[in-house]
């Protein structure tokens, strides 16, 4: 741990002397205004450093430089711009060991489960930088009377905000298909974790990305977030976060007719039924809720148990729970570290009242831990019902709410009976009933027998209030794409 903190300090030095700036078209600047705010990390709330506040003026010059850059960028050879992505990756994997701990300092993620996250960063631009030559592919569709051509490309400067529970590696399954498809880029990372943007946004520099390309705005949804919806020259909004805010999105870019992608939030099943492989399902059941502080849109925050084997599981999960090790997030022992700010810690502690007001049981946790930083115990709810709020809500921290059933059709009910539609898992080993019950489950991505395991050829999103669209493969060239259709006369 001391040695973490050692270099953790190393790496903070420069933002505690010159802040966190913007960086617009390869400038590193102030907001136009000189406003700024402190970001504070969840560990003691100590002042980490300064970030610069960016106002609508801010985003203007952000978007106007990522439209200068397009059409380079758009035209540039797609080996030439592959060449450059897999710069970006390899200088995320030399300074993988600074973004971890940044993040780890700026977010509270435990750094047992963060030290990956980088590695992930860099995969995802290895992966669509592969894929950059084929994305404007198309296919001859011949008619009698013509030779019908289509095309694909790239719909402009786009506009990216991601939220704060994992910022590194969802800025870069963000962006990179962005880059990839040659659209160019402002993006407006989350307030409260705004270290490793910066740091993502520097690599992308230093790798020879062209000025403009990649521009970084820092500030608060309401402003620069805000803006950056609204604005007449960003083309699409991909946006990561909650579901509330993808509405007011929606709104605010209506008047633009601004193209969304939403990954918002979720309330996700995992349905243990009692032919399952109990280990392994406690395992994962653990795993899917208590790491990454359950701060994490695919955790499985609802346990769906089957009755006939509740008793024994619950038992066996409550002593697990017990004994997960909350503490420094740099402690390479810890499993959970803070929760990211005060108002968070506020809102996910509330719903313990909530629990015993609605006559659930607390089983482990419910409790702070220490008085400084938002540390809290890792929390059960059992004798829950589906209709409770605390089955309803997104909670967004690490709780798991317990509910039992009593066979298939009512447990389908239970995971179906939610505004979300996320992920859902299924412990089962009944092929038969895997089948029925996936077809059945209205969730975007579900996996049977297994925790959530990232395949990034396959669809990511969800169905209901968990999102509209999809990243992954060729999903996100769609998405930052558009197709064009060229019909000659034969
Ligand atoms: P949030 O919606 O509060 O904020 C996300 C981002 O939106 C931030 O950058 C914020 O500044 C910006 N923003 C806020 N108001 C805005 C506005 N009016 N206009 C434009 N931008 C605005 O979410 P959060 O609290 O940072 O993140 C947690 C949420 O994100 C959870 O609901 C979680 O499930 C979700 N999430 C979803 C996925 C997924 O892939 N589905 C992944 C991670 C997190």
């Amino acid at each position: 741990l001391d040695a973490n903190i050692r270099k953790l300090d190393a790496h903070l030095a420069r933002f505690r002397t010159d802040g966190i700036r913007n960086l617009i078209g390869g400038a590193s600047v102030p907001s136009a205004s000189g406003a700024t705010f402190e970001t504070r990390s969840p560990v003691d709330e100590s002042p980490i450093c300064t970030v610069a506040r960016s106002g609508p003026e801010d985003v203007d010059t952000a978007a106007e430089a990522a439209k200068t850059g397009f059409p380079a960028w758009r035209d540039m050879p797609a080996p030439e711009r592959k060449q450059i992505l897999h710069r970006i990756a390899d200088l995320i994997v030399e300074r993988a060991e600074e973004i971890a701990l940044c993040e780890c300092w700026d977010t509270g993620q435990a750094l047992r489960f963060m030290s990956k996250a980088a590695l992930r960063g860099a995969e995802n631009f290895r992966f669509f930088a592969d894929r950059a030559p084929a994305a404007r592919d198309g296919q001859n569709l011949p008619s009698r009377t013509l030779m019908n051509v289509t095309t694909r490309v790239p719909i402009g400067p786009v506009g990216v905000i991601t939220p704060w529970n994992t910022p590194f590696m969802l800025s870069t399954w963000k962006i990179a298909p962005a880059l990839a498809a040659g659209c160019t880029v402002v993006h407006k990372p989350a307030e409260f974790s705004p270290l490793t943007a910066r740091i993502l946004a520097e690599i992308a520099h230093e790798a020879g990305l062209p000025d403009g390309v990649w521009n970084l705005v820092n500030g608060f949804g309401e402003d620069a977030g805000k803006r950056l919806t609204e604005h007449p020259d960003i083309k699409a909004i991909a946006f990561v976060g909650e579901s509330r805010t993808g509405s007011m999105i929606m709104k605010q870019g209506a008047d633009t007719l601004k193209r969304v992608h939403f990954e918002l939030g979720g309330k996700n099943p995992v349905v243990v039924f009692d032919d399952a492989d109990l280990d392994r399902a406690l395992d994962a059941v653990i795993f899917m809720i208590y790491s990454l502080n359950g701060e994490r849109c695919t955790s499985s925050s609802r346990l769906l148990i089957q009755d006939s084997v509740a008793d024994a599981f619950l038992a066996r999960l409550t002593d697990r729970v017990n004994r997960i090790r909350v503490g420094h997030p740099l402690d390479p022992e810890t499993e959970i570290g803070p929760l990211i700010h005060q108002v968070h810690f506020d809102k996910v502690t509330s719903f313990f009242e909530t629990a015993r007001e609605e006559g659930a049981i607390i089983a482990a946790g419910g409790t702070r831990v220490g008085d400084k930083g938002w540390f809290v115990r890792p929390t059960l709810f059992t004798n829950a019902t589906n209709g409770m709020t605390i089955a309803q809500e997104e909670i967004f921290g690490p709780v798991l709410t317990a509910i039992r059933f009593q066979n298939e059709d009512e447990a389908l009910k239970l995971a179906n009976d939610s505004r979300y539609g996320l992920t859902g898992y299924v412990w089962t080993n009944d092929l038969t009933r895997a089948l029925r019950f996936t077809e059945a489950l209205e969730a975007g991505m579900i996996w049977v027998n297994s925790e959530n395991v990232r395949h990034l050829p396959t669809p990511f999103g969800g169905v209901k209030a968990s999102g509209i669209g999809r990243d992954g493969g060729d999903w996100s060239f769609e998405f930052y794409m558009e197709q064009k259709h060229i019909g000659f006369a034969t």
